[in-house]
């Protein structure tokens, strides 16, 4: 699954520079202008960061746990978005396609990947 930012979100930017792989944005029209696509319904009016699913790995590949959840200040704020389940697996080849050329490791993966909704069922 990749992650979403729900509407608690204070705008503060913690997240943006600690995405590994460029998932994040400073509103949803900004995403969409460049062709990245944001599930629907998440940050209409542009009020809010969010996030792409066509980017978001949850971090697996690069960290132990999603490291927008890690430093954003407000609770239940970068929470798991149900829409994009995907297993390790997947988000594995989704974060070695994402970043070429950077060492992607399987064993970067956190807990909630396996035990989300569908896990395993890409
Ligand atoms: Fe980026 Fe990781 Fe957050 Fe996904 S979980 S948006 S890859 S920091
Ligand atoms: Fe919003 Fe949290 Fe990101 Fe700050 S760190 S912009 S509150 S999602």
């Amino acid at each position: 699954m990749s992650l979403l930012i729900a509407d608690n979100c204070i705008n503060c930017g913690a997240c943006l520079p600690e995405c590994p792989n460029e998932a994040i944005f400073e509103n949803r029209s900004g995403a969409e202008a460049t062709g990245i696509r944001v599930t629907e319904g998440i940050g209409d009016g542009d009020g809010i960061y969010v996030i792409s699913y066509d980017r978001c790995t949850e971090c697996v590949g690069h960290f132990d746990e999603p490291q927008c959840t890690a430093v954003c200040p407000v609770d239940e704020c970068c929470i798991i978005d149900p829409a994009w389940p995907e297993s390790k697996e997947v988000l594995l080849e989704k974060a070695q396609k994402l970043n070429p050329d950077k060492q992607i490791d399987p064993a970067k993966a956190w807990s909630g990947v396996r035990t989300g909704p569908m896990a395993g069922a890409a």
